[in-house]
């Protein structure tokens, strides 16, 4: 695996590897764990070449949030891309993406203020504008993001339609540990006592699903289910638990098209989130 740390050099090494065929792309924040490496798993199944990209984006953060804090493992990281026999690992710093003056930003309207958007506010603005940028330097064929994150990949999707890049977004499922919990690099912030209290994320989402397969249909109702699930474990601090549409995210009033089941709470010093879609009534 070759490691690059700028457009110049990744530019570069892209035109190689173009020789080899199609080019996946597998965009993280580093501290890679087996969610990230699915995601490599798929790119390597339908790509030619894989590029991974480990970027802890300092614009989608909030002032308040845990980028300095946010966990860094460059060197394990490293480790476990190559074992996975990627080809390219672009990690450029901070000033390399963004230099002195730096003043286009992409903004998906509307999708970007919702769920996670709106606790985060310019949040998906930050990960329009770094994902538009990688795009440009890597020009992937195919790009794998996680379902983990459901409301990035609605943001992400629409990007891609509205500024036509010529590229397919493949979205993976929700890796998780044989207990539920959905992996992510901010489990590592859980105490023990946090990390079985985060579980209840997971028995929520669970009830809701069970509850819509056994036929019921009023989003109401069924984020009453939930929250009844949620009140179990009172050091959980709820942030949003909504029945949305997946492309769009606004709220659904039923289910009988399909939905989105999002969660986000803050656990111990962690902010979780995690999903299920429903599928639409026969
Ligand atoms: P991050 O490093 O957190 O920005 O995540 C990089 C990519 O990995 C995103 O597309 C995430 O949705 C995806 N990802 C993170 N956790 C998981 C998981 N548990 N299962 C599947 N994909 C994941």
């Amino acid at each position: 695996m070759r490691i690059v740390h700028t457009i110049a050099e990744t530019r570069a090494a892209i035109a190689d590897l173009r020789r080899k065929g199609s080019v996946g792309l597998v965009p993280t924040m580093g501290a890679l764990h087996a969610g990230h490496l699915s995601l490599v798993r798929a790119a390597r199944a339908a790509c030619n070449a894989v590029v991974a990209t480990i970027f802890v984006n300092p614009t989608q953060f909030g002032p308040n949030e845990d980028f300095s804090k946010y966990p860094r493992t460059f060197q394990a990281d490293c480790a476990l891309l190559e074992a996975e026999s990627v080809d390219l690992l672009f990690a450029p710093e901070p000033a390399e993406m963004y230099p002195e003056g730096s003043s286009t930003i992409v903004e998906v309207e509307r999708i970007s203020d919702r769920l996670d958007g709106q606790s985060r506010p310019g949040h998906f603005r930050g990960v329009a504008t770094v994902v538009a940028k990688l795009f440009n330097i890597i020009g992937p064929d195919k790009s794998f993001f996680g379902q983990k994150d459901a409301a990035q990949v609605a943001v992400l999707r629409r990007m891609v339609r509205d500024l036509n890049f010529p590229l397919e977004i493949v979205v993976c499922p929700i890796v998780r540990d044989p207990d539920g919990l959905a992996l992510s690099s901010r489990n590592r912030y859980l105490s023990p006592d946090d990390r079985k209290s985060a579980l209840v994320l997971h028995r929520t989402l669970h009830r809701i699903e069970s509850r819509a397969a056994a036929g019921e249909v009023d989003a109401s109702a069924l984020l009453d289910t939930g929250l009844a699930v949620l009140a179990e474990e009172p050091d959980v601090r709820l942030d949003y638990l909504r029945i949305v549409d997946p492309d769009t995210l606004e709220d659904r009033a039923d289910v009988r098209q399909g939905a989105l089941v999002a969660v986000a709470a803050w656990v111990g010093p962690a902010r979780l989130i995690d999903n299920v879609l429903l599928p639409p009534h026969p």
